[in-house]
C-alpha cells in the first residue's frame, strides 16, 4: 500500500480509471442522487482496488458482462478528511477492466448544495450544483479522487422536465428518457421505475478531454442563456435582469479568449460558457472545464468582475491543462493562473489595473504570512499536507507566493524569453498532472543557469516571502498607498482624490489602512463614502472588517445582512473571523453564533465547514 496523494486512498501500484460513464437520477424531494457508474480502467486489473468515497451508499458492485457481484467492503469508519475507503476485489482469474457500481448520494454530501426555490433568485423551483474541488468529487459519485488521476466521462443527466441541467462537458442531447439506458435498470429503490416517467427528461453529456476529478461538475434549476460571443453563452437561472446583466458584464469574454490564445496557445476547451449560480456559491468563480462557474457577486458593473473570469479563463491553461499531481504543488495551479490571469488583465485592462491586481495581492500575501505566523508549513509554496483539510487551509499563498516565484522568473530571464518558456511549458505538459520537482526540471533546463539567479529551493520550499519578491509601482498605486498612509494620520482622502476609484481603488486603500483604528475615523469615512453600503461586496467587506475590529457596533446590522445574503467564502471568513477572534468580544461572538445559526442552511456545505472551523479555533 503506497498512496499516491495525501488526500486520497488511491493506492499508486493500483490500475487507475481513464473513462466512467454515469447514469443519475436527481430525487430532488429527498436531496439525493441515485447512481450507476461504469468504470474503465486504463488495463485490466485484478486483485484489491482503492477507490475514495464521503457519504455515499454503496449498493451493489457488478461485474458489468455478467452482472455478477463482485466482493467489496467500505471501511467501518470515516476518515474526518479523506472520507470512507472503498475496497474493490477484482477477481484474481480472470483480471477486469471494467466494474459497475450503482450509489445513492446523501443530503449532507459535501460537493452538493440543494437550494429550495425560496433559496433562488427566481423562487419557483429547486435548483443544485457541485463544488467538487478539493476533494469533494467523491462525495457525488465514488472514484481515485486524486488529480494525479485523469478521467473522460459521459452522464446521463435525469431531472424533472421543468428543468435543465449544464455540466462541464460537451451537452449531447436533451431528450425522453430510455428504459434501461445506462445501466438504470439497476438503481435502487424503484428508481429504476420512474426513469422513464412522463414528467422527466434525459439531459446527456460527454467529455471527451481527460480531467481531474475536481474538476467535474453540474447543475441543474431552471435555466437560461444569453449569447454572449461566438464560443461563449452565460448561463443564469432564468430571472428577471440576473441574465441581462451577466451577458452585459462578460461581453468583452472572446476578446479576453484571444488574448490568452496568443500568450499562451490554442484555447483547447472548444467552448468557455459561464454559469452565474445563487449567491451561496461558496468561491468567486470555479474553473470548471467548457462552464466556468461563478458568483453572482462578480457581476458589479466594473473592470474587476472581468478579472475573475480572466482567472477562470487562466485555468484553461494552467491548472486544466497542467494539473498539480496533489494538492501539496497547488500553487503549480493557483500561482501560474494569477500571473496568467495578470497577463490577460494587462492587455485587455491595460498596465495600470494589472498593477493595482498585483498591489492587492501582495497585501494579501502578507496578511497570511501573518495569518500563519504559528504555522509556518503553510507559508510554503510546497507544503507537507498530510492530515491537513484542503479547504481549512485554503489559502492566498500558493496564488500571490506563486505568482511572485513566476514573476521573479520574468525578471531575470525577461519577458520574451519567459513567454517563449511558457508556450513551451503548457505544450509540454498538456492534459497532465506534475509536481514541482518536474517543473523546477524543466525551468532549470530551459533557463540554463537560473538557479544560481534565483535561490528555487528558498522560493519553493522556504518559509515567509524571499527577500527578492517584489511589492509593484505604478503612479496610482502609489497614490493609493501613501493616501491610506495618510489616513493613520487622520487625513481622510478628499472628494476629488477619489472621483474615478472603482472598487479596486477602495480595496487596495482599505487594506494598506491600519486593522484597528480609531472608531470616530470609521465613522468619518463612512459618512463622507457610504462604503458600508457599497453593492462591491469587496469594499463593503473590506471596510465592515475594519469597522468590526475598531468596534463600531453601529454596522452590526449591516454585518448581519451581508453574512445573510451571500455565501462566498471569500466574505464569510474574514467577516466571521473579525467577529469571533480576540478576548473580551462576548457581544460579537454571540452575534457571530446566532447570525451563523440562522444563515447556515444558504450555505454550501464546503463553507459551513469553513466557519465552524474558525468557531472551532476561536469559541
Ligand atoms: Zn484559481
Amino acid at each position: 500500500m503506497a498512496p499516491l496523494d495525501p488526500h486520497s486512498f488511491t493506492d499508486s501500484t493500483h490500475t487507475l480509471t481513464t473513462h466512467i460513464a454515469l447514469s443519475l437520477y436527481f430525487d430532488f424531494p429527498s436531496a439525493t442522487i441515485h447512481g450507476a457508474a461504469l468504470f474503465t480502467l486504463s488495463s485490466p486489473h485484478s486483485g484489491p482496488l482503492c477507490l475514495d468515497t464521503r457519504s455515499l451508499s454503496i449498493h451493489r458492485v457488478l461485474s458489468p458482462s455478467t452482472l455478477s457481484p463482485l466482493p467489496y467492503s467500505l471501511s467501518p469508519f470515516c476518515d474526518p478528511i479523506k472520507g470512507t475507503h472503498l475496497s474493490l476485489s477484482l477477481p484474481n482469474d480472470a483480471a477486469l477492466s471494467s466494474f459497475l457500481i450503482t450509489f445513492s448520494t446523501s443530503p449532507s454530501s459535501s460537493a452538493l448544495q440543494w437550494l429550495s426555490p425560496p433559496q433562488t433568485f427566481n423562487k419557483k423551483h429547486p435548483f443544485v450544483y457541485t463544488q467538487c474541488q478539493s476533494i469533494h468529487a467523491r462525495s457525488v459519485f465514488p472514484c481515485q479522487d486524486t488529480p494525479a488521476a485523469r478521467i473522460r466521462y459521459s452522464a446521463l443527466l435525469n431531472v424533472p422536465r421543468e428543468l435543465s441541467a449544464v455540466m462541464s462537458a460537451r451537452h449531447v442531447d436533451r431528450r425522453l428518457p430510455v428504459s434501461g439506458e445506462g445501466y438504470s435498470n439497476l438503481l435502487p429503490n424503484g428508481f429504476n421505475s420512474l426513469w422513464c416517467s412522463e414528467t422527466r427528461v434525459v439531459e446527456e453529456f460527454d467529455m471527451n478531454q481527460p480531467i481531474p476529478p475536481y474538476l467535474f461538475a453540474f447543475a441543474v434549476g431552471e435555466l437560461g442563456f444569453r449569447e454572449v460571443g461566438p464560443r461563449t453563452r452565460v448561463y443564469s437561472e432564468a430571472a428577471d435582469g440576473v441574465l441581462e446583466a451577466a451577458a452585459k458584464e462578460f461581453a468583452g469574454t472572446e476578446d479576453m479568449i484571444r488574448q490568452g490564445e496568443k500568450l499562451f496557445g490554442d484555447y483547447e476547451w472548444e467552448r468557455f460558457d459561464l454559469l452565474v449560480l445563487p449567491p451561496s456559491f461558496p468561491y468567486g468563480g470555479m474553473e470548471n472545464p467548457r462552464m466556468v462557474f461563478l458568483t453572482p457577486t462578480v457581476i458589479k458593473g466594473d473592470a474587476s468582475g472581468a478579472q475573475v473570469v480572466a482567472h477562470e479563463l487562466a485555468h484553461s491553461w494552467t491548472g486544466n491543462l497542467i494539473t498539480n499531481k496533489n494538492n501539496e504543488h497547488f500553487w503549480l495551479n493557483e500561482g501560474f493562473t494569477t500571473y496568467a490571469e495578470r497577463r490577460i488583465v494587462e492587455a485587455v485592462q491595460g498596465e495600470d489595473r494589472a498593477v493595482l491586481s498585483i498591489g492587492i495581492g501582495w497585501r494579501g500575501l502578507n496578511d497570511e504570512i501573518k495569518r500563519f505566523q504559528d504555522n509556518l508549513e503553510f507559508t510554503k509554496l510546497k507544503t507537507n499536507q498530510e492530515g491537513v483539510d484542503p479547504d481549512t487551509f485554503y489559502s492566498q499563498v500558493p496564488y500571490e507566493k506563486g505568482f511572485q516565484f513566476l514573476w521573479c522568473i520574468e525578471r531575470q530571464i525577461g519577458r520574451p524569453a519567459f513567454d517563449e518558456f511558457l508556450k513551451k511549458y503548457i505544450a509540454t505538459f498538456k492534459f497532465k498532472s506534475i509536481d514541482t520537482e518536474t517543473f523546477l526540471d524543466f525551468l532549470k533546463a530551459n533557463a540554463p543557469g537560473i538557479e544560481k539567479e534565483i535561490d528555487l529551493v528558498l522560493w519553493t520550499e522556504g518559509t515567509g516571502i524571499p527577500p527578492d519578491a517584489y511589492e509593484p509601482v505604478s503612479n496610482l498605486y502609489t497614490k493609493i498607498v501613501s493616501l491610506a498612509n495618510e489616513f493613520k494620520l487622520g487625513r481622510m482622502p478628499r472628494e476629488d482624490e477619489v472621483a474615478d476609484w472603482q472598487g479596486q481603488e477602495w480595496e487596495l486603500y482599505l487594506e494598506n489602512l491600519p486593522k484597528v483604528v480609531e472608531a470616530s475615523q470609521v465613522f468619518a469615512l463612512d459618512a463622507r463614502y457610504r462604503l458600508s453600503e457599497s453593492n462591491d461586496y469587496e469594499v463593503k467587506v473590506a471596510f465592515l472588517q475594519l469597522a468590526i475590529l475598531s468596534k463600531c457596533r453601529d454596522f452590526y446590522g449591516e454585518v448581519e445582512k451581508t453574512l445573510k445574503e451571500v455565501g462566498r467564502m471569500k466574505y464569510l471568513r474574514p467577516l466571521y473571523t473579525a467577529l469571533v477572534q480576540g478576548i473580551g468580544k462576548e457581544e460579537e461572538k454571540i452575534l457571530a453564533k446566532r447570525v451563523f445559526a440562522e444563515a447556515r442552511d444558504c450555505y454550501h456545505p464546503i463553507a459551513q465547514g469553513v466557519v465552524e472551523s474558525i468557531f472551532a479555533k476561536h469559541l
